[in-house]
């Protein structure tokens, strides 16, 4: 079990891409820490866990606060002493919007979960990690950073900003034996993309669990090596 006895942190794992990380994480021995607001669906993911015979902590946590990042972490360590994985994985869209409709409400709440949790707790996570000269961290950006569509500008904006981060924190982190990566998800069959569109067919889109084989493929690999990005597309749809 290659993550056996490994703390992960994974946010926003109450459903979607998330999800399906946290499960792959825990079957591959991970202690894992799922969180995201909603109690009732990180429970669940968490009892999932546990149920499986592996060692969970959900915690619900709106963590656009900056003083639940600080919790998370005080809870992590109390009940697994460390952090050798985070994955930034929670996000959230607003609908689409033309330019003119974005407010800036609305570009607050977007980077505040979308870019500067991740930032927090990576700045928390890469602490611990340096001192142990050890460690992963895996934030999940989107190919909306390689043609920002013309509606959702704050998303765009929120995750090329976590994508120029994360490659920023590679370089802070690369000579601590610290790896960083950047996955670019196109567009994948969850909440986030139904809400955002309702109509659309989804056959063609890639599931959850295509996006967390990516992530377990980067977290397998060799110390010796890093994959700096990692761009999933949908093979047949490749716009949001
Ligand atoms: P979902 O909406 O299914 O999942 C998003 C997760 O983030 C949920 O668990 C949600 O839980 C959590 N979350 C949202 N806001 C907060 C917050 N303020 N505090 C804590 N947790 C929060 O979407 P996906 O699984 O699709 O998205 C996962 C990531 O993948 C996101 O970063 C998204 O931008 C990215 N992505 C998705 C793509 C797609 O096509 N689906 C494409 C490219 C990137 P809750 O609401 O309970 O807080």
């Amino acid at each position: 079990m290659e993550l056996k006895n490994k703390t992960v942190i994974v946010t926003g794992a109450g459903r979607g891409i998330g999800k399906a990380i946290a499960l792959d994480c825990a079957r591959a021995g991970g202690h894992i820490v799922v969180t995201a607001r909603s109690a009732r669906e990180i429970q669940a993911v968490a009892g999932q866990i546990r149920k499986a015979g592996g060692r969970a902590l959900g915690l619900a946590l709106d963590l656009s606060n900056p003083n639940n990042i600080t919790s998370l972490l005080k809870e992590t360590v109390k009940a697994f002493k460390s952090v050798d994985i985070l994955i930034n994985n929670a996000g959230y869209a607003s609908w689409h919007k033309p330019f003119l409709d974005e407010t800036a409400e609305e570009w607050d709440k977007t980077f505040g979960i979308n870019l500067r949790s991740a930032f927090l707790l990576s700045k928390e996570c890469f602490a611990l990690m340096k001192k142990k000269r050890s460690g992963y961290i895996v934030n999940i950006s989107s190919t909306v950073v390689l043609g920002p569509p013309a509606t959702m500008t704050a998303y765009s904006a929120s995750k090329a900003g976590l994508a120029a981060m994360s490659q920023s924190l590679h370089e802070n982190a690369k000579q601590y034996g610290v790896r960083v990566s950047t996955v670019y998800p196109g567009i994948t069959d969850t909440k986030m993309v139904r809400d955002l569109k309702p109509s659309t067919k989804p056959p063609v889109w890639m599931q959850p669990q295509d996006i967390s084989d990516c992530v377990m493929f980067l977290l397998r690999t060799s110390k010796r090596m890093i994959i700096k990005d990692l761009v999933p597309w949908s093979f047949q749809h490749d716009r949001v």
